[in-house]
């Protein structure tokens, strides 16, 4: 059950008021979405919102430090892009502001990603690094912008269209914070059929009900192994003979990826961990 009749992102067939001074449109009918991203009502009834729809692309923005990103953020967000078959690119900004050190721990977490075969880069919105390059995969897309507040999604909007001169920093936040107190979305039509889907104050996908057995499959790297599993049900967690858990002791998957399967797994299933 949705709370919401029409969504950011929807198409509709609507009718013009001819009566009207200003041109006015009545939506008469909302296509079937291809996909929606939905957040739980706060209310205690099982009504789900739906906050943006016909998602083509997620853009992941990551930031080492200032904010941290965590990587049990970043792979449930994967695993709700795998689920919604929504192709996910991760770009780890403010390339600019780390030193040596920094630099290196952000490669050892990009390099996970690009082990599994995600498309990775490494951007600056703020000097306008490797925007050219994403800008080129946004192309006639519907793009939902992803990554906790302050990671720099307005930055990155106003970087690939000058011209949006949206409000960035900390001033922002709080005002969308203040002003906001129920979720909304906004479509920014930008040049070159780049529509970007920004929710200010939802970090990601809401929830989404999946089953235990289903998360591994979210996983491309567990997808590709798990043939060779004892069980063909394995969960991966304590089965004999299970093909993950020797990748993971081998180093062939990253421990932090398995961790925060073991962490979704316990979600979806109280009893086990
Ligand atoms: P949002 O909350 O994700 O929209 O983040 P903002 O775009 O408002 O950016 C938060 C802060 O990070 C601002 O002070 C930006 O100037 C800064 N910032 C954004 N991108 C970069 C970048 O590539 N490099 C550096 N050094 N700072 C950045
Ligand atoms: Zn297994």
């Amino acid at each position: 059950q949705s709370t919401s009749p029409v969504a950011v992102g929807d198409q509709v067939f609507f009718e013009i008021d001819e009566k009207e001074s200003d041109l006015m449109g009545i939506i008469t009918e909302v296509l079937e979405r291809k996909n929606y991203i939905v957040r739980k009502s706060v209310n205690l009834s099982k009504q789900i919102h739906i906050i943006a729809s016909n998602i083509d692309q997620v853009f992941l923005i990551i930031t080492l430090n200032n904010p941290t990103t965590l990587s049990g953020f970043i792979d449930r967000l994967l695993v709700t892009a795998e689920a919604y078959q929504i192709p996910a690119y991760l770009l780890f900004n403010k390339i600019d502001s780390y030193n040596k050190q920094e630099l290196k721990e952000l490669r050892e977490l990009k390099s996970i990603y690009d082990n599994i075969g995600y498309q990775t880069f490494e951007i600056s919105a703020k000097e306008g690094w490797n925007i050219d390059k994403i800008k080129v995969l946004m192309r006639n897309k519907v793009i939902m912008f992803s990554g906790h507040s302050g990671v720099g999604k307005s930055t990155l909007i106003n970087s690939i269209a000058p011209g949006m001169n949206l409000k960035t920093g900390a001033i922002s936040n709080q005002h969308h914070q203040g002003t906001h107190t129920t979720t909304f979305a906004e479509m920014f039509n930008l040049s070159e059929g780049i529509k970007i889907i920004d929710t200010p104050g939802i970090k990601g996908f809401g929830v989404v009900d999946m089953s235990e057995d289903e998360i591994g499959n979210y996983y491309p790297e567990f997808k590709r192994l798990k043939v060779s599993c004892k069980f063909n049900n394995c969960l991966h967690y304590k089965e004999p003979q299970c093909a993950i858990l020797k990748a993971v002791k081998d180093g062939a998957i990253a421990k932090s990826r398995y961790n925060n399967y073991l962490q979704m797994l316990a979600k979806e299933n109280n009893y086990r961990i």
